[in-house]
């Protein structure tokens, strides 16, 4: 009875409270602010709930509804409210019972310390970090560090602060703009097919000089000039770069919803894959599921004034490359479009609980996409599939178009 008298409390407690956060439109990547409730509340002047905490920075207190910065309260109430809709997901779409054994969460806004494992943040001073998001592990501070110094943490999210940054110094490191790619692409092409030309045309006067119209001189100055036009276009269309890229790149972590939802999906995968490490298969994975909970054409679309960052695209056709594996990024798209594969075969409900089923058959050090992904797909189908034997020779054809 006690007990009985207890829980009604403690449910009984929990409140709502109405903020202003942003969302994404139902149909569209577009976004707008949205008066919203905000539930499970454990107070009723600041971020403490009962599965979230939002602090800022290093901070220990959670962040008042009140503070002086609207800002802050903002991003607060927006990285919560979309937190929330990512627990529900994990629960009534995924079926997963991980949500309900996570210990409550501590969710960071504009923290810009390095992690480390040993002491929960580097010096304040160490490479500051801006424009991203990560999760980090529960831990603690080993016993010889002095007392005041201590420091014992649960499973945490972190968002960085968005910082403006001036897309011409790393423009060289994202390779040629689309219009270079195309006309590298047909400059070979092009060029032998005029020199074709060109010998035809002097085989031809040699043989058949009857037939032979023009002069040898027009012939030879047309080639030339192919060549020449075709060079002098991709010069050109390198110092296009302005028109293919975003003047300023940054991304306010906070406040993109399928940011919160890839986050998120890091703590509840982290039963099997540890979430300090980053590789295109864990990372793809985190995607799948910001996507399939966002459920929008691309994932990370643009928001103005909060991210200039690129999209990415679940229906990206990029065949698979076995020699591009080691230098793929882990911020590229091609293992969410390889999921997004499964998702064509198996139907968006099954897709689901076999991506979630995958994180038992990878572990973190051994994640190459054509090896252990597709592996653990298969063996993921097993457990869930509906008809394993026919759909993992569905799955099979698919990859294979993939270039797998
Ligand atoms: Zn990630």
């Amino acid at each position: 009875m006690k007990f009985l008298l207890l829980s009604f409390f403690i449910a009984s407690s929990l409140h709502a409270e109405s903020f202003r956060v942003l969302v994404r439109e139902d149909h569209s990547t577009r976004t707008r602010y949205k008066e919203v409730e905000l539930i499970d509340l454990e107070s009723s002047t600041s971020f403490e709930g009962k599965y979230f905490r939002i602090v800022k920075g290093k901070g220990k207190e959670t962040i008042s509804f009140r503070d002086r910065d609207p800002e802050l309260v903002l991003k607060a109430a927006t990285a919560y409210y979309h937190l929330t809709l990512a627990r529900e997901f994990w629960e009534k779409k995924i079926g997963s019972s991980r949500p309900a054994a996570l210990p409550r969460l501590t969710v960071r806004i504009d923290i810009s310390n390095l992690f480390d494992d040993q002491g929960h943040y580097a010096n304040d001073n160490r490479d500051p970090q801006f424009n991203n998001a990560l999760s980090i592990p529960a831990g603690q501070t080993p016993d010889w560090i002095p007392e005041g110094r201590e420091d014992k943490w649960g499973p945490e999210i972190w968002f960085r602060p968005k910082k403006v940054i001036d897309t011409r110094f790393f423009s060289n490191t994202l390779g040629p703009n689309p219009l270079t790619q195309v006309l590298t692409a047909i400059e070979h092409p092009l060029i032998n097919y005029a020199r074709n030309q060109l010998q035809v045309s002097v085989v031809e006067r040699f043989f058949y000089p009857q037939y032979a119209s023009g002069s040898l001189q027009n012939d030879v100055f047309r080639f030339a000039g192919t060549v020449a036009l075709t060079r002098f276009l991709i010069s050109g269309s390198k110092r296009l770069d302005p028109l293919f890229m975003e003047k300023w790149f940054y991304l306010d972590t906070a406040m993109i919803p399928e940011v919160v939802y890839h986050e998120y999906a890091h703590i509840i995968l982290s039963d099997y894959l540890m979430i300090s490490h980053s590789t295109p298969v864990l990372e793809g994975i985190a995607d799948y599921f910001a996507a399939a909970q966002g459920n929008k054409k691309k994932v990370y679309a643009k928001v103005p004034g909060r991210s200039t960052s690129q999209p990415k695209d679940p229906y990206n056709k990029k065949p698979y490359v076995h020699w591009s594996e080691a230098n793929r990024t882990a911020s590229s798209d091609f293992v969410l479009a390889v999921l997004w594969d499964v998702r064509d075969v198996l139907g968006e409900e099954i897709t689901n609980r076999l991506v979630y089923q995958t994180r038992k058959y990878l572990t973190t050090e051994t994640a190459s996409i054509s090896d252990h992904l597709l592996r653990a797909i298969l063996r993921s189908c097993d457990d869930v599939c509906v008809e394993p034997r026919l759909d993992k020779l569905h799955l099979y054809e698919k990859f294979s178009a993939r270039g797998f």
